[in-house]
């Protein structure tokens, strides 16, 4: 069976370019770049290559860039680093839509005394910038928002929240982990203080991140130790990966123009043909700016996990928006703060595109999307009272 991957939000295929670029710093090149002996020089200069391709890619500077293992190291590391430059200060403030790797470190310090707000967003998912402004006060040690998401593909209006967090005196940290890649960045023009991306979202492997920290910022360390990343990220660095993610965000930078516009087109096919086919379907999102590669549809009456293990027989791969908590499915916190209603919250799917998605696989969930979902109305007591009506 063909696989028809449309899980891109969840990881990406590392991209053939990017593989061959890596390979050779396994069993030939695996010197340990901190040496001072040549067969070490040479892989210092590729993760200085790496690094400044990086740096290209979010028009920041070489030495912004540190290395890390995640996109999740990259939040604890920025959150961390906050309150640790500012220990008088005990506020944090986040969004009710974040990614576990925000949003639970910041559930965590609330048991541990300090206080976290977490601001609500509208029915597409979109921020109130005028709570941002009341709520931030001197007290504040870091804001952490997400710049896109990766259930919907909103994106937050990070540089104007940004600003408002600046003039208040407090750090302004972004996961940038959905956004990097997808659409432009440019932290020369840019009030953010500090960035996290993530290697496997963007045809990099797993296992690599990055954790962009503008010229300035004061920083404390998560992890201590070698003098690595100029003492920023303590640890003999993944130099392969390091090398790959690099190759990644060069590949990202030469070629995002043409590819979102493209991946663009077959998400917009998509929603429209699944709207006219389906009835009794909205999309999560749908009323604002959104990532060029992702589509949150809801359809009343029906169930996620249903939906994709019919879809997964056909050999589509999406997600849903639900997790199973204790036996009894919970839908997204990410739907559930949007108020999305309980009977499409539950019927929600995320299709999420990259560069490898092409026309066929979007006219196989066209196909293979409306029966299954008629199927599974007319199997449920809600659905089979909606079809009657
Ligand atoms: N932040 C967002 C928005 C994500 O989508 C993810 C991964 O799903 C992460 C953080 C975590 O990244 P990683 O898997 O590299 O730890």
């Amino acid at each position: 069976m063909r696989e028809i991957y449309l899980d891109n939000n969840a990881t990406t295929k590392v991209d053939e370019r990017v593989f061959e670029e890596m390979r050779p710093y396994f069993c030939e090149l695996y010197g340990n770049p901190s040496s001072m002996h040549f067969f070490g020089g040479q892989v210092q200069k590729k993760v200085d290559e790496a690094r400044a391709r990086v740096a290209s890619l979010l028009g920041a500077l070489p030495d912004e860039i540190v290395f890390t293992a995640c996109g999740t190291e990259s939040d604890n590391a920025a959150i961390r680093s906050a309150l640790e430059v500012f220990p008088e200060k005990r506020h944090i403030i986040t969004s009710r839509v974040e990614h576990p790797a925000v949003l639970t470190q910041c559930r965590n310090l609330s048991k541990r005394g300090y206080r976290v707000t977490e601001l609500n967003v509208d029915g597409n998912g979109q921020l109130d910038l005028n709570e941002l402004e009341r709520l931030v006060d001197e007290d504040t040690a870091i804001v952490s928002l997400m710049y896109a998401n990766n259930e919907t593909g909103v994106i937050f209006p990070i540089e104007e929240a940004a600003k408002i967090v600046k003039k208040k005196g407090a750090l302004f940290h972004t996961d940038a982990v959905q956004a990097v890649g997808k659409i432009p960045l440019n932290m020369a023009e840019s009030a953010i203080d500090m960035l996290s991306l993530s290697g496997h979202k963007l045809h990099a492997p797993k296992g690599v991140g990055v954790l962009y920290v503008r010229r300035g910022t004061p920083f404390r360390p998560m992890l201590v130790g070698g003098h690595q990343e100029r003492g920023r990220r303590a640890g003999t660095e993944n130099t392969a990966s390091i090398i790959a993610m690099g190759k990644a965000c060069q590949l990202a930078e030469q070629y995002m123009a043409d590819e979102a516009g493209r991946v663009r087109e077959m998400r917009d096919r998509l929603e429209r043909e699944l709207t006219a086919l389906i009835p009794n379907t909205r999309i999560n999102g749908g009323g604002t700016e959104r990532l060029p590669n992702t589509l949150s549809i809801a359809m009343e009456f029906v169930e996620g996990e249903g939906i994709l293990l019919l879809l997964s027989e056909k050999g589509i791969c999406a997600s849903s928006g639900s997790a199973c908590t204790s036996g009894s499915l919970e839908p997204s916190h990410v739907l559930r703060a949007m108020g999305v209603p309980f009977t499409c919250a539950h019927g929600s799917i995320r299709f999420s595109l990259s560069r490898f998605t092409t026309d066929d696989d979007i006219d196989a969930v066209i196909e293979a999307l409306p029966p299954i979902i008629a199927r599974l109305r007319a199997m449920s007591p809600f659905g089979r009272e909606f079809l009657n009506k």
